[in-house]
């Protein structure tokens, strides 16, 4: 059976992204799970970019059918910030709490009503064979509380609130996330350029 390699040193996103791809005719795998250590350099300037440089790269070092998701929150209030730069906001080395009160601390005086927010997520699929690759992407709309609530998720969830829910992303369980977060909408919407290429791969 072939592999699907997710191009991620982020536990978050591989938790999310492995429960979402259980299903496919193939074994999902991590950079961890085969002796990979790379980092790339996200030298891109759009989410499109970022993703295709670390989907193509990490294909290249495995040899394996690989996958990269690049996401970020855009504040409209900020006017489109943090965006490409959310991991890096707060500096490289900062936590997620710290990414989060500084997130917080930017939006010092933007009243409720203001804070409207979206999550944008682009996967990257790249073929080993020829490094072609192909993307998908999804977003989700929700607004920035004014402080942070919930355990789970990662990054900004505990600051971004669902309306339609009443809470925030780090209430809800993986599988609840899934099903509305932008990751989710764009991993769905890899799945059936997955199959046709671990179909070709599975049966040269
Ligand atoms: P990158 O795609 O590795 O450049 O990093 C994306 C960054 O955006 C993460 O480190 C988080 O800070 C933020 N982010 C992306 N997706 C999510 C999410 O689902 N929840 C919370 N934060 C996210």
């Amino acid at each position: 059976m072939s592999a699907l390699l997710i191009a991620t040193n982020n536990r978050g996103k591989l938790a999310e992204l492995k429960l979402i791809f259980a299903g496919l005719p193939c074994s999902v795998v991590s950079p961890a799970d085969i002796g990979i250590d790379l980092e790339v350099a996200e030298t891109g300037s759009t989410f499109e970019e970022n993703a295709a440089l670390k989907s193509a790269a990490f294909a290249r070092a495995s040899g394996l059918l690989t996958l990269a998701d690049d996401s970020g929150l855009e504040v409209e209030a900020l006017g489109g910030e943090p965006g490409i730069l959310s991991a890096r906001y707060a500096g490289e080395n900062a936590t997620d709490s710290e990414r989060v009160s500084f997130l917080l601390s930017k939006m010092n005086g933007i009243p409720e009503g203001k804070r409207q927010a979206r999550f944008r997520s682009v996967i990257a699929i790249t073929t080993p064979q020829d490094l072609h690759t192909e993307l998908c992407s999804g977003e989700c709309h929700g607004i920035i509380t004014f402080e942070p609530r919930g355990e789970k998720g990662f990054g900004y969830d505990p600051v971004f609130f669902l309306p339609q829910l009443g809470k925030t992303m780090a209430e809800l369980p993986k599988d609840i996330k899934n099903g509305l977060s932008h990751r989710g909408i764009a991993a769905r919407n890899a799945i059936p350029i997955l199959n046709n290429l671990l179909n070709l791969l599975n049966n040269p």
